[in-house]
């Protein structure tokens, strides 16, 4: 049995090609929009966000929607603005790649309800041999020496049970074909514990992010996904601090002003 962590990774960000963003708003005469913004790094999903948003009414500059005299040009306000409104479409174009690393299944069967907004490549447990089976202990759990040992002799039972069957299934045997051998690992698999780690690519746009990391850091949730999705709020709080700010934080739950986008 191997102890090991939950972990996040935030692997892909958007990225905003600002010529071709600027060919088009020549076309609209809006490329006036574009002097206002911040270019960094970090900027591209608030940016992407407030470019899809001022594009459903041309409001890049007073008067060239007849309709629009006034637009907003404090990108935090803008914001602010679409989540007050909940106009949450605008922030779908602005997705957020995560590696969960270390999870249980009971994470990612919890995580894989949550549907619209949402891409998974999850790692395959039909290649995978669990002899040494990683695992993850809260504090709680690791300060109960009694629990632990019975914890640790019942994963040790089940490794000694995965060895027995790699062995009986000659898996090791010189050409063995592959087929077979999937077919029987993916057999072998039904024994692993539902805390088994694992790990996959979550991909989020920033209206599900929002959703999400309030309904998993809700005190009500399982404590590995609360555990998880206070991670991915710190991210997305440093990544895009006009979309995530408005979130109070009391005992792990993420509350935000603006529910339900
Ligand atoms: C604390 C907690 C405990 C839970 N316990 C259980 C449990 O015991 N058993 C169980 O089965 N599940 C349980 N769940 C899962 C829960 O029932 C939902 O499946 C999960 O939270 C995803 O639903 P969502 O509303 O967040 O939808 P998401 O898939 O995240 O979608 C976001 C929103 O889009 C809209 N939407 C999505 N799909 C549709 C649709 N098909 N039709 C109309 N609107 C849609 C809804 O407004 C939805 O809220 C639990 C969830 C939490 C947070």
């Amino acid at each position: 049995m191997r102890n090991v962590q939950p972990e996040v990774f935030l692997v892909s960000r958007p990225q905003i090609d600002y010529d071709a963003v600027a060919a088009y708003l020549r076309e609209v005469s809006g490329e006036r929009w574009l002097e206002h913004l911040d270019r960094g790094h970090l900027d591209d999903a608030q940016n992407l966000a407030e470019f899809a948003g001022k594009l459903c009414y041309r409001a890049w500059e007073p008067g060239l929607n007849p309709n629009v005299v006034k637009v907003r040009t404090d990108q935090r306000k803008y914001l602010e603005n679409i989540l007050s409104q909940a106009h949450g479409s605008v922030l779908e174009h602005a997705t957020f790649g995560f590696v969960l690393h270390n999870v249980s299944r009971v994470l990612t069967h919890e995580l894989v309800r949550h549907r619209p907004g949402t891409a998974i490549s999850q790692e395959s447990l039909r290649f995978v041999r669990l002899n040494d089976i990683p695992f993850w202990f809260p504090d709680w759990a690791t300060a109960d020496p009694e629990l632990m040992a019975r914890a640790t002799a019942l994963l040790e039972q089940l490794e000694e049970f995965q060895r027995w069957m790699a062995g009986h299934f000659g898996l090791d045997t010189e050409g063995i074909p592959f087929g077979e051998k999937k077919h029987k690992t993916s057999f072998m698999r039904r024994f692993a514990p539902d805390g088994v780690a694992t790990g996959l690519l979550w991909t989020a746009n920033i209206r599900t992010l929002r959703h999400t990391i309030e309904a998993r850091t809700d005190p009500g949730a399982e404590e590995e996904i609360r555990l998880l999705f206070g991670k991915i709020g710190e991210l997305m709080r440093a990544e895009a601090p006009a979309l995530f700010g408005d979130y109070t934080v009391t005992d792990g739950a993420w509350i935000p002003r603006w529910r339900k986008v």
